[in-house]
């Protein structure tokens, strides 16, 4: 489809119409999961963000190639296998799992490419090696660092100046380092650490840091340079700044990713998402509590990427409401879904538009609400085909919609949150022996409450 393409480009901080390096070719990466966690809604949130990007592009383009991919090797990771007392191998080959589970439940597509951080060292080891000879990176105490002084426009993304990014950011200050933006390349391993952690290289045994795994990998299957790099806005500085400054030192001539896409953050009851807080809630915890996962997709498109989302029961709620609104239009059973989808035809084509135009979802979502109505209103089959289709394109028809509805969890809800209530007055009312009771009966249920910031407690299956 020939539809001109507006995007929000954060390297140039401003709107700018989609030109790709081929025409009718395009070239995507986007930073994946760090493997230490099952993900939370902050992490799914940019999934499935870039996942309608991609299904998007996919219409609009002849080819798309889609890389996202796996932080299998990060101090993160060693941190908590140490923890757990697991091997590095064990957790991160579980949490992976847990990922394409969790982010399947939401209809995310997988990217053409997955690489894995540890099996690439290779071709980070011949990166390092050539901004070494370049004279961009250099080594210190057994590190290797990138010298930030030696490429000028570091800082062009965040558009920050030297002295802000040092004041304003985690950078670390270490006696090692010339300059305390200067990044790790390589670092040497420490006494004791698992040896799936551990790689050999010219420098000594170690691991790679963090932001050579994506210019690295990106450029061998992509090419140095490419059409579009995405993530979240918390990876706009340091790292994707330092993703620029070592590709672009190491492959001289090329721009890496010729457009910049940044998600915005996710908060929960308007608070900052911490375990400490108590408000961490992970993609798991909602669908064990019977929420669809197309729901939770809906809940976490349906505000503008750019913009913050802020996750709240009653925003999921909402759009519960909304889903059944629409499944209502076309279906009332697993059947009925099974057999629309089968006729599906053409995608609406103002829904098209409406993404094209820096995936404008207010408008999609407004238009969305008008087909229901006219499908109600006229039983136009033909609409109500149209309105499928572009529901499963934008990933939000799940046929076993109904059967999570209506299976027994949906009558255990009444009775939990009956329960939840229960137990909020009882606390209202000072009366905490007879709130830890109810929270003991749903435990010996295999129910486990937890309360939020916001007055309000969540519930899941031990
Ligand atoms: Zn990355």
């Amino acid at each position: 489809m020939n539809l001109p393409i507006k995007i929000f480009d954060t390297l140039t901080n401003s709107e700018q119409t989609l030109k790709t390096i081929t025409p009718n070719h395009l070239k995507m990466y986007v930073c994946g999961p760090t493997v230490y966690d099952r993900p939370h809604l902050g992490n799914a949130r940019s999934v499935v963000i870039y996942d309608l990007f991609f299904r998007f592009f996919r219409e609009m383009f002849d080819e798309v190639i889609y890389v996202r991919n796996i932080t299998d090797v990060d101090d993160k990771i060693n941190a908590a296998a140490k923890e757990q007392g697991v091997s590095i191998y064990n957790l991160t080959a579980k949490i992976t799992e847990f990922f394409y589970e969790d982010i399947g439940a939401l209809k995310v597509l997988r990217p053409t490419y997955e690489p894995r951080a540890t099996d690439h060292i290779l071709e980070m080891i011949a990166m390092i090696e050539k901004l070494i000879a370049s004279g961009n990176a250099y080594i210190s105490y057994d590190h290797v660092l990138f010298d930030v002084n030696s490429y000028h426009d570091y800082g062009q993304l965040s558009n920050r100046n030297l002295d802000e990014m040092v004041a304003g950011s985690r950078v670390e200050i270490a006696a090692y380092k010339r300059n305390p933006l200067d990044f790790v390349l390589w670092k040497p391993a420490n006494k004791g650490d698992d040896a799936s952690s551990v790689f050999e290289s010219p420098w000594g045994k170690g691991r790679p840091g963090w932001h050579i795994e994506c210019s690295a990998m990106s450029s061998k299957y992509l090419g140095v340079d490419f059409d579009i790099h995405g993530g979240g806005a918390d990876l706009q500085f340091p790292h994707h700044e330092n993703e620029i400054a070592q590709s672009r030192c190491a492959n001289k001539n090329s721009h890496y990713a010729h457009y910049w896409i940044h998600n915005g953050f996710l908060t929960v009851e308007g608070e900052k998402m911490s375990k400490s807080l108590k408000n961490f809630i992970t993609v798991r915890d909602l669908l064990d509590q019977g929420i669809p996962g197309v729901v939770i997709r809906y809940l976490l498109t349906s505000t503008h990427y750019r913009k913050p989302f802020d996750f709240t029961q009653k925003s999921l709620d909402d759009a519960t409401k909304t889903m059944e609104k629409f499944y209502a239009v076309f279906a009332s059973n697993e059947e009925e879904i099974k057999k629309v989808l089968s006729e599906k035809t053409v995608i609406n084509k103002v829904v098209l538009e409406n993404l094209a135009q820096d995936l404008n979802i207010s408008k999609v979502v407004s238009h969305l609400h008008e087909m229901a109505k006219e499908i109600k209103a006229n039983n136009d089959i033909n609409l109500k085909n149209e309105f499928v289709a572009t529901l499963d394109f934008l990933g939000f028809i799940d046929v076993n919609f109904f059967e999570k509805k209506n299976d027994e969890v949906a009558s255990d809800e009444d009775f939990i949150n009956s329960q939840i209530e229960l137990r909020k007055q009882a606390k209202l009312e000072k009366n905490f022996a007879k709130a830890d009771e109810i929270r003991n009966n749903l435990l010996a249920q295999n129910i486990v409450l937890e309360d939020v910031v916001g007055g309000k407690t969540l519930w899941k299956k031990k």
